[in-house]
């Protein structure tokens, strides 16, 4: 009897990771087909000078327009192809679709900031071929300066191996594009390793600029990495402000560039132009 039992149980077991391996094949599937059928899109949010009220440029989002499911945010997708070539494929998708959206907004007027940051996974960071598919990628878009387009790379990917990275980086720098730092504060980074990496900005994490008015080893942290970036002449933008007393404490504590739902929430690209010319930054940010 214990042995049939036991034997149930493997026979359970082997289902489940049965249905895992279909269920994990369906999803690349479809976000092949995604791919291959143009269900990807961009929306923009906008990064602005709180001081001096000036909208500086957006950062590019990825959503997936999925048939059935509705628009996706990037949680629900890109996970599943972290580690798989796909994400190289997405990833060119994104640059090559942003640097279109810079194009046209070019077209459209010197009013516009066309300056673009975009999300690049670890996978598609250390690919050895990076900087010829980004050198490819810009020379397919001659109108886009490449000082007007943003890597954004999570201060984690580069923990492997940072003097690969601190390569890569310098490599697409000679290109004129410039570097971010994402999520910053949310890995292990040492001073030494801030130093190697080339990224002329660092963006707080949200996690730690949402709870820094209720919470001193936040505020603390937010504070240290205004001063680090300083320190190092990097620029530095905060994430994820959501209220104006979060823009107030930022300016007071030196941090005058900012993104956040307070702000504006990501949009597609043909509402920004209209944001733009409602937008005006809010009073009580400077008092
Ligand atoms: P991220 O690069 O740190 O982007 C910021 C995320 O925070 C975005 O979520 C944005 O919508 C959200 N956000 C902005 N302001 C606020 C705020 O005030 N409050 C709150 N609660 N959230 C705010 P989203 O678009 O869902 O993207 C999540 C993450 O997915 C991104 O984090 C980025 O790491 C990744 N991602 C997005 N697009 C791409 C892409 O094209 N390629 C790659 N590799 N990763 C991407
Ligand atoms: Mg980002
Ligand atoms: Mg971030
Ligand atoms: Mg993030």
């Amino acid at each position: 009897v214990a042995k049939e039992s036991g034997k149930n149980r493997y026979h359970l077991f082997d289902t489940v990771q049965d249905d895992a391996i279909k269920i994990r094949r369906e999803s690349l599937e479809a976000i092949r087909s995604a791919l291959d059928n143009q269900q990807f899109v961009l929306h923009y949010q906008p990064k602005v000078n709180m001081r001096t009220g000036k909208v500086i440029g957006t950062e590019a989002l990825i959503r997936w327009q999925h048939p059935e499911r509705g628009l996706l945010n990037p949680i629900e997708f890109l996970p599943i192809i972290e580690s798989n070539p796909m994400m190289i494929e997405v990833g060119e998708w994104v640059i090559d679709a942003t640097l279109t959206q810079i194009s046209q907004w070019l077209a459209m007027g010197v009013d516009i900031p066309v300056n673009t940051s975009v999300n690049i996974a670890a996978v598609q960071l250390q690919q050895p071929e990076f900087t010829q598919r980004l050198t490819a990628l810009l020379a397919a878009h001659p109108h886009v300066e490449p000082r007007y387009l943003e890597l954004e790379v999570l201060e984690t990917s580069a923990l492997d191996d940072v003097a690969h990275i601190s390569d890569i980086m310098t490599d697409c720098l000679a290109l004129g594009v410039n570097f971010a730092l994402d999520d910053f504060g949310t890995g292990y980074s040492s001073l030494t390793y801030l130093r190697r990496l080339p990224a002329n900005l660092i963006k707080i994490d949200q996690s730690f600029v949402r709870d820094m008015l209720d919470n001193a080893d936040d505020l603390a942290i937010v504070e240290s990495v205004i001063a680090l970036a300083k320190s190092f002449k990097r620029e530095v933008i905060a994430e994820g402000v959501e209220t104006v007393e979060h823009g107030t404490a930022l300016i007071k504590m030196g941090c005058d560039l900012a993104q956040g739902y307070g702000i504006a929430k990501p949009m597609p690209a043909s509402d920004f132009p209209a944001w733009l010319s409602h937008w005006r930054p809010d009073v009580s940010w400077q008092t």
